[in-house]
């Protein structure tokens, strides 16, 4: 095997596409359609604080537009760069096609550590980044929608919100502007915790399929699987609490920016999370083994690593030395092309971050849906449900004469509300888009996982450019 130098985040994508388009019979210029970034935006903008002027740079990037609007989150990050934006822009895009979310791809950034300022700051950043994005028709409720990435949540997005308000007062379809807004502010039940849910959902769908589970060299169910994560922000967060509490996966292993906290017997997650919160870091947490160099447990043995906090952290010089037996890529990137190669070799099976991540645009796709349309899902039907539930329940005493045992009655009478709705969405496209990766797997015997979800995007990309015809 001959391991390949390694990439930048953007070469890496481009070559897992390249990958995945030797393997279809597609017009080379289809292809380079499908594979460039149709449109990068860089501002620069200034903002006072602390009584000087500062400039902030930013970007704003559409991946594709075969389906419309483009979708994508904006990130806070220091040192981020264009190459990062467009790579980021470019998974939206095959992510979206993967999991049936019809839009295209975008991603925004802006180079900040947000830790750095205080909340009226980072407001005052937020407002202005927003207004000249607004102003210069980059995004709106029809051409290109924001959500959360990393370093920011539902309070940025409501400042982006309002902003788009007060700029465009008369359309009717403003909260539909961005995504991952506190369900108080116009968003959806079940959005903060959709990409870690939708990891978890992933993850359970690979253990419904055998020989999958046998490839990676593991056995059984969830339950018990010694679990390592990286990164306790939203995603990762979420996915680890999920597994523990829903899954009975034993979570040994957190790796955070300030190093790794490890315990065989099972970390508390929530007790984590709170200690984080308080010291903005994992160090001191009491009762287990604390490691400097945190990057080193990502190398532990374990069944299952979780890698949800940033690209590139997986690269040709620790992947050889990588136990775990299957990794389930929570954040976007966090393989690079070069370590995936030496991975592959040696059987480590991985769930790639365009499917195992797809739970936040999901998720996104439905609170978008739910601005539009105004309404609540299951505000008409819940209660018809519930009298439904009471007359079946009326029916099978006077048929029987015997009371129906409470514990049916309840689940008869339990009408679905929106979080149970978007649940049950969510879980649905994870099976389905599972499924369907998995049908390119036979179609294609032999293939990866993450060569087959590509194959899968671009085949849908490439038949929605061909249905609505290239511009002669
Ligand atoms: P976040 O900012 O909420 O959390 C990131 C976490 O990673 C933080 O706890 C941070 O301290 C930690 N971290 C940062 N650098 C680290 C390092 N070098 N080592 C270890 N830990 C480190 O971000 P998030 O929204 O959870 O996003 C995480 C990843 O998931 C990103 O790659 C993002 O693009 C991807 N993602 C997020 C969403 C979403 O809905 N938020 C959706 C799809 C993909």
């Amino acid at each position: 095997m001959v391991v390949q130098r390694e990439m930048s985040f953007l070469e890496s994508v481009d070559a897992n596409f390249s990958r995945a388009a030797a393997l279809l019979d597609l017009p080379p210029g289809l292809l380079q359609q499908i594979r460039e970034c149709n449109v990068v935006y860089q501002l620069r903008f200034p903002v006072r604080i602390r009584g000087e002027i500062r400039v902030f740079r930013g970007w704003r990037a559409v991946h594709s537009e075969h389906r419309l609007p483009a979708k994508g989150g904006i990130r806070y990050s220091p040192n981020v760069n264009q190459d990062e934006v467009e790579a980021l822009a470019a998974l939206m895009s095959y992510k979206c096609a993967i999991v049936d979310v019809p839009y295209g791809g975008a991603k925004g950034a802006l180079d900040i550590d947000p830790r750095q300022y205080t909340e009226e700051e980072l407001e005052a950043i937020t407002r202005r980044f927003a207004a000249e994005l607004i102003q210069k028709a980059h995004i709106g409720p029809s051409t290109d929608v924001p959500g959360p990435d990393m370093g920011t949540g539902p309070r940025e997005m409501a400042w982006i919100l309002d902003v788009y308000q007060a700029l465009r007062p008369d359309d009717l379809n403003a909260s539909a502007v961005v995504t991952g807004k506190h369900p108080t502010m116009s968003g959806i039940a079940g959005r903060h915790e959709a990409t870690g849910r939708g990891v978890v959902f992933a993850t359970r769908e690979f253990f419904r399929h055998p020989e999958h589970v046998r490839q990676a060299g593991l056995s059984g169910t969830l339950e018990g699987k010694r679990v390592i994560i990286q990164g306790l922000g939203n995603v990762g967060y979420h996915a680890a609490k999920i597994l523990k509490e829903e899954d009975g996966a034993k979570i040994i292993g957190i790796v955070e920016r300030d190093g790794a906290l490890y315990d065989e017997n099972g970390l508390d997650v929530e007790a984590v999370a709170r200690w984080m919160k308080e010291h903005r870091g994992v160090a001191g947490f009491p009762g287990t083994t604390f490691i400097e160099d945190g990057r080193r447990l990502l190398e532990h043995e374990c069944d299952i690593l979780i890698p949800a906090a940033l690209e590139n952290q997986i690269t040709a010089e620790n992947a050889p030395r990588i136990q775990a037996k299957l990794i389930v890529e929570a954040a976007n990137g966090p393989v690079t092309a070069a370590a995936d190669e030496i991975l592959r070799a040696r059987g480590t099976f991985m769930i790639p971050d365009i499917y195992a991540n797809a739970g936040g645009v999901t998720v996104s796709y439905f609170e978008w849906i739910k601005n539009l349309s105004h309404i609540r899902f299951g505000r008409l039907e819940r209660r018809f449900e519930e009298m439904r539930g009471h007359q079946v329940i009326q029916a099978l005493e006077a048929l029987t004469g015997r009371p129906v045992p409470e514990a049916v009655q309840k689940t008869l009478t339990k009408a679905a509300d929106e979080l149970d709705l978007v649940r049950s969405g969510l879980d649905d496209t994870m099976r389905t888009a599972y499924q369907e990766i998995c049908a390119v797997m036979e179609q294609y015997p032999g293939t990866d996982m993450r060569t087959a979800a590509y194959v899968l995007a671009i085949e849908k990309i490439a038949r929605a450019y061909v249905q609505r015809g290239i511009w002669p």
